[in-house]
């Protein structure tokens, strides 16, 4: 637990926090920018239980009090601050940071502060924050973790040094994923939605909601060219409904299409993110030609733009409808 084996494709990140350990050359404050569900939390949290580690070595020896208590959640000298209702505000900066900071450690060598979406710190909060980093305690350290670096005020960056998380392979999640506990088919597609964040695959693994949209997405597309009008405008106004799901929604639909398309001309499995819907995938060929999987791809990504952009989701829901089936 809380440890640097965990973390797949960042070995020049760890090294770096090995080699400042092991040189005591250890800063007061860490960035570590990167999607949600690249790691970042746990490289924050398996560097604060190694920095506090009673044995001092390059990675938490597992076995101490200070790294069973940090294990158990117990250990006194570890904050986490993040946002709420996606704002951090100065009041929280005041209490939780610059007021903590004033006495030692409780039990441990460090007081270590994590910030999570550090750049959701508002102004006031930020400011407040600078006050404290321009001048640290020698006992403390500041690990802030965010996704867009740039919301952080150039006089925060300048103190902190910087770390940018590695997306990770697909290959190396799938492995991972099959390493814990998902078959083949499970694992080939999740490593794909991932999008290089482990953290990403494993969410999803467990989430009802993505069965509910993918569910949602195969229905569409198994069942577009036998709709009539009547149900494709049903089914239009289903769609508008789901404005929130919808760009989830259209990254699926996208993904069976490109599969499908893929299996009609190749005729391979190996090269499909759904490879464990393969009977669906031969049904979908099935009922499209090439030219149609084309086009449907296109019209696909066409209304993804169309609802980022956030145009009249009616029409474009129609549109993508329309295309889809009658092309
Ligand atoms: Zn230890």
């Amino acid at each position: 637990m809380n440890s640097y084996d965990s973390i797949i494709n960042n070995e020049i990140l760890i090294k770096s926090l090995k080699t400042a350990v092991k040189h005591d050359r250890v800063s007061h404050a860490y960035i570590f920018d990167g999607e949600r569900g690249m790691g970042k939390k746990s490289i924050a949290y398996a560097f604060a239980k190694t920095l506090n580690c009673e044995r001092g070595g390059e990675t938490a020896c597992g076995e101490c009090l200070a790294c069973r208590s940090f294990d158990d959640g117990n250990f006194p000298d570890v904050f986490y601050v993040g946002p709420e209702n996606g704002v951090i505000k100065v009041d929280e900066i005041k209490e939780n940071i610059n007021t903590q900071v004033l006495t030692s450690p409780y039990s441990g060598k460090y007081k270590i502060f994590i910030i999570d979406d550090a750049e959701k710190m508002n102004a006031a909060a930020q400011n407040a924050f600078l006050k404290t980093l321009e001048e640290p305690p020698e006992y403390v350290i500041f690990l802030l973790l965010t996704q867009n670096f740039n919301g952080l005020l150039p006089t925060i960056l300048s103190r902190c040094v910087m770390f940018k998380m590695q997306p990770v392979p697909q290959a190396d999640i799938k492995r991972y994923l099959i390493k814990n506990g998902s078959g083949e088919g499970e694992a080939d597609m999740l490593s794909h939605y991932a999008c290089g964040a482990v953290g990403r695959a494993l969410e999803l693994r467990g989430s009802d909601k993505f069965a509910e949209i993918t569910a949602f997405a195969f229905d569409i597309s198994l069942g577009i060219k036998d709709w009539d009008v009547v149900e494709l405008y049903r089914r239009t106004a289903v769609l508008k409904e789901k404005k929130e799901e919808a760009p989830a929604i259209l990254r699926v639909l996208s993904y069976i299409f490109r599969d499908a398309l893929i299996y009609k001309m190749t005729g391979a499995e190996k090269y499909l993110i759904h490879s464990h819907r393969i009977a669906d995938m031969k049904d979908i060929c099935k009922k499209f030609s090439t030219r149609q999987l084309m086009r449907a791809c296109d019209a696909i990504e066409h209304a993804s733009v169309r609802m980022a952009a956030k145009m009249d989701m009616q029409f474009t829901a129609e549109q993508l409808y329309y295309s889809i089936k009658e092309r």
